[in-house]
């Protein structure tokens, strides 16, 4: 029996993965600051440890002798209300650095055959992503390093970590960079919502004829990649000899707005959208629009050569099971 530990299990795709690890017949260690907050601890795993991974002590014990893969999804994250207003850069930079760093010692310490660790495409530079019609996030792309937050400066610092491990301490590494990966199960509220939950949570609570806020100009462009293809992606990735790094996303762009629209016509009311930016936003809210880069988009080419799958489904279908789940929580 394969043993792993999910490092962040008690999170959004960690619970996913590990749920999935699970029911392939995997012994699942979870260790998370909290516990899962949607999922049975049995649903996803055979012992959930609560542990803060910023205390090397605790990390010791969490990784333990003998287990074959590690999989460290565990960072001090959110979406745009988080981590692109500046009010939480000391903590982002700090709580993730000491995670990885704790993480990447312990796992040579304790022979683990391989580790997984799943960076952000925030990482990408800003320069590129100017254009909403055609951002550039090709694995390249990523030097001269400039991304526009310090949750990505993290991410790129923790990336070439798990090289360096690689190189000087034969450490086996999968290095893979997410782009907005959405599903049920998630976070929906609270300011730490990705766009797809926000979007979805925005129309199960308006009622029919009303409006909601959508932050921005609503112009700038993502993809989304629905959690169970990202999983996929993973176990992939895990199973090929590439180390990466290498984009994990989908490459269906769309706007922000269109993502609004598209909750909207899942939600089957008539509901109106209303961007909010520039000075209005700052004087409703106190602070600067927190949009993010103008584009983005993930370039799947290198994912697909060197593993040979692609990701397929569209985000339509994904973000009919997202907001069925968020209009249940929504109506509890
Ligand atoms: P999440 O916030 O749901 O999961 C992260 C987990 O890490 C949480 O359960 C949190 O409690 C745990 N954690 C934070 N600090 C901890 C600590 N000190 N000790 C122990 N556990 C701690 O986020 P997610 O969306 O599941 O993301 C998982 C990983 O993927 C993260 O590393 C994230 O940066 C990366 N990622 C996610 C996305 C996305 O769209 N969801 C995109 C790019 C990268």
């Amino acid at each position: 029996m394969k043993k792993v530990i999910v490092l962040g299990g008690g999170g959004f795709i960690g619970g996913h993965l590990a749920k999935r690890l699970k029911n392939e017949g995997c012994y699942v260690r979870i260790a998370d600051i909290k516990n899962h907050e949607y999922f049975d601890h049995q649903e996803i795993c055979h012992e959930f440890i609560l542990a803060d991974l910023r205390d090397p002590k605790a990390v010791e014990l969490v990784i333990g002798e003998g287990y074959d893969e590690v999989y460290q999804l565990a960072a001090d994250m959110g979406g745009a209300g988080y981590i692109f207003t500046g009010d939480n850069d000391a903590n982002v930079m700090h709580n993730s650095a000491l995670i990885n760093l704790n993480v990447v010692h312990e796992c040579v310490k304790k022979n683990i055959k391989k580790v997984f660790y799943s960076s952000s495409a925030c990482m990408y530079p800003e320069h590129n992503q100017l254009d909403p019609e055609n951002p550039n996030c090709e694995e390249s792309s990523a030097y001269p390093a400039n991304p526009d937050s310090e949750y990505g400066w993290e991410k790129l610092f923790s990336e070439r970590l798990y090289f360096a491990f690689n190189r000087n301490y034969k450490l086996d590494v999968r290095v893979a960079r997410f782009h907005n990966i959405f599903g049920p199960q998630g976070t929906w509220m609270g300011g730490k919502e990705k766009a797809p939950a926000a979007m979805s949570r925005k129309a199960a609570e308006t009622p029919e004829g009303g409006s909601f806020e959508v932050w921005g100009d609503g112009l700038q462009t993502r993809s989304f990649l629905y959690v169970d293809e990202c999983v996929e992606a993973v176990l992939r990735m895990m199973e090929s000899d590439f180390l990466g790094p290498v984009n994990i996303g989908s490459d269906e762009m769309v706007t922000i707005n269109q993502l609004a629209e598209m909750a909207i016509r899942i939600s089957d009311k008539n509901i109106a959208i209303k961007n909010i930016t520039g000075d209005e936003f700052i004087q409703k809210y106190g602070f600067k629009c927190p949009e993010g880069v103008r584009g983005r988009n993930s370039d799947n080419k290198l994912y697909e050569n060197k593993i040979g799958w692609r990701v397929s489904e569209p985000l339509e279908k994904g973000m009919i099971k997202t907001f069925t789940w968020i209009n249940e929580q929504v109506n509890k």
